[in-house]
């Protein structure tokens, strides 16, 4: 098996940052373990130069899916392309879709799949991945006496890359994945806003403080003037004050942004499993003794709807 499979998230055919980091890392991890091949995985058409500043990437193929990903048989095809391609490894950032054809790969190949994982290395008698486990709150070190594994990376991971040349325009192909005659999928809901949360390098999080959805507008203007995506706690996306796409947490979308910007929620450990990867978390709350500031870069104390609009003010007047 001397080939890696990446497979990459992407919207309107741009690929997230977090594909693009792994890809990086895959360029880098393939000099250093010998391996011969990318072969890259997605679920949209991409223009030819797409791939152009990685190295080492042999084909994307585009998979197109008519139903459920919900059997062996459904991707049959996918498994097949795979063999034929000597692919032992996959990586790919943690998403319901490709973790759903994960399972079915670590079942019918019988190889070992490790979830969440932070950063991985070579090690004399075969790899060790480092994972995150009970939310976050510690990792585990785990050894893999295997050539062959599915690494799912948390989007957290970190990595040291030297750098690559990029490719020139690389070859396409499609494969269709087959359909369970006892399933059918009736409708895809697409996800509304204009920056995906779980790519955003800057969230703006709100949650119960805000009393009814008639508030947002503060919150949605902030964001749009830092360039932010939307966030919000459990109870409001319950409440339906807020799309569920939106809600981060255990339950919930896990975020890494550069800066999350948590605006009148309490900072239940629940909610912060979700945004413990933010590298600098700010909190804005009025209550002095919410939990939350123990977990904040930056706090202030103070009433959301006074706090936010002088934020935003400031932002605009600079
Ligand atoms: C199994 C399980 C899974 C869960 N999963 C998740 C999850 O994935 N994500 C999640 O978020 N929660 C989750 N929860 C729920 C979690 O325990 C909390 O109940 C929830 O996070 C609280 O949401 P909140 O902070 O918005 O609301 P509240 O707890 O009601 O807190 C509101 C905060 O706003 C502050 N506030 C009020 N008014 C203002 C104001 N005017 N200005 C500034 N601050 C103000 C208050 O001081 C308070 O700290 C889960 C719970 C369980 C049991």
């Amino acid at each position: 098996m001397k080939n890696l499979a990446v497979f990459v998230d992407s919207k309107n055919g741009q690929i997230s940052e977090s594909s693009k980091r792994l890809l990086d890392l895959s360029s880098s991890w393939l000099v250093q373990n010998g391996l011969e091949g990318i072969y890259v995985y997605g679920f949209e058409e991409q223009s030819s130069d797409s791939f152009n500043s990685f190295s080492s990437i042999k084909q994307y193929i585009h998979i197109t899916i008519p139903g459920l990903v919900n059997n062996n048989q459904v991707i049959a095809p996918l498994l097949e392309d795979i063999k034929q391609k000597e692919i032992g490894q996959f990586f790919y950032v943690k998403s319901l879709l490709v973790d759903s054809i994960a399972a079915f790969f670590a079942e019918s190949l019988s190889i070992p799949l490790v979830s969440n994982v932070l950063k991985l290395a070579k090690v004399s008698d075969g790899y060790q991945l480092t994972k995150s486990i009970f939310s976050g709150k510690a990792t585990l070190t785990t050894e893999i006496n295997n050539n062959s594994f599915i690494a799912a990376f948390n989007k957290s991971f970190t990595f040291e890359t030297t750098s690559q040349a990029g490719n020139s325009a690389i070859s396409q192909a499609v494969i269709a994945l087959g359909t369970d005659a006892q399933n059918k999928l009736i409708e895809n809901y697409p996800l509304t806003g204009a920056i995906p949360l779980p790519d955003a390098a800057i969230v703006v999080g709100a949650g119960r403080g805000f009393k009814d959805p008639s508030n947002w507008g503060i919150v949605e203007d902030l964001a749009k003037e830092l360039g932010a995506a939307t966030a919000c706690s459990k109870p409001v996306s319950d409440l339906n004050w807020r799309p569920h796409h939106e809600h981060v947490g255990q339950t919930g979308v896990k975020i890494a942004p550069k800066l999350y910007i948590a605006c009148g929620i309490s900072g239940a450990i629940q909610h912060l499993a979700g945004v413990n990867g933010s590298r600098k978390i700010v909190v804005i709350n009025n209550d002095p003794e919410a939990p939350f500031f123990k977990h904040a870069d930056y706090g202030i104390v103070g009433d959301v709807f006074d706090v936010l609009p002088r934020l935003l003010n400031k932002l605009k007047s600079h």
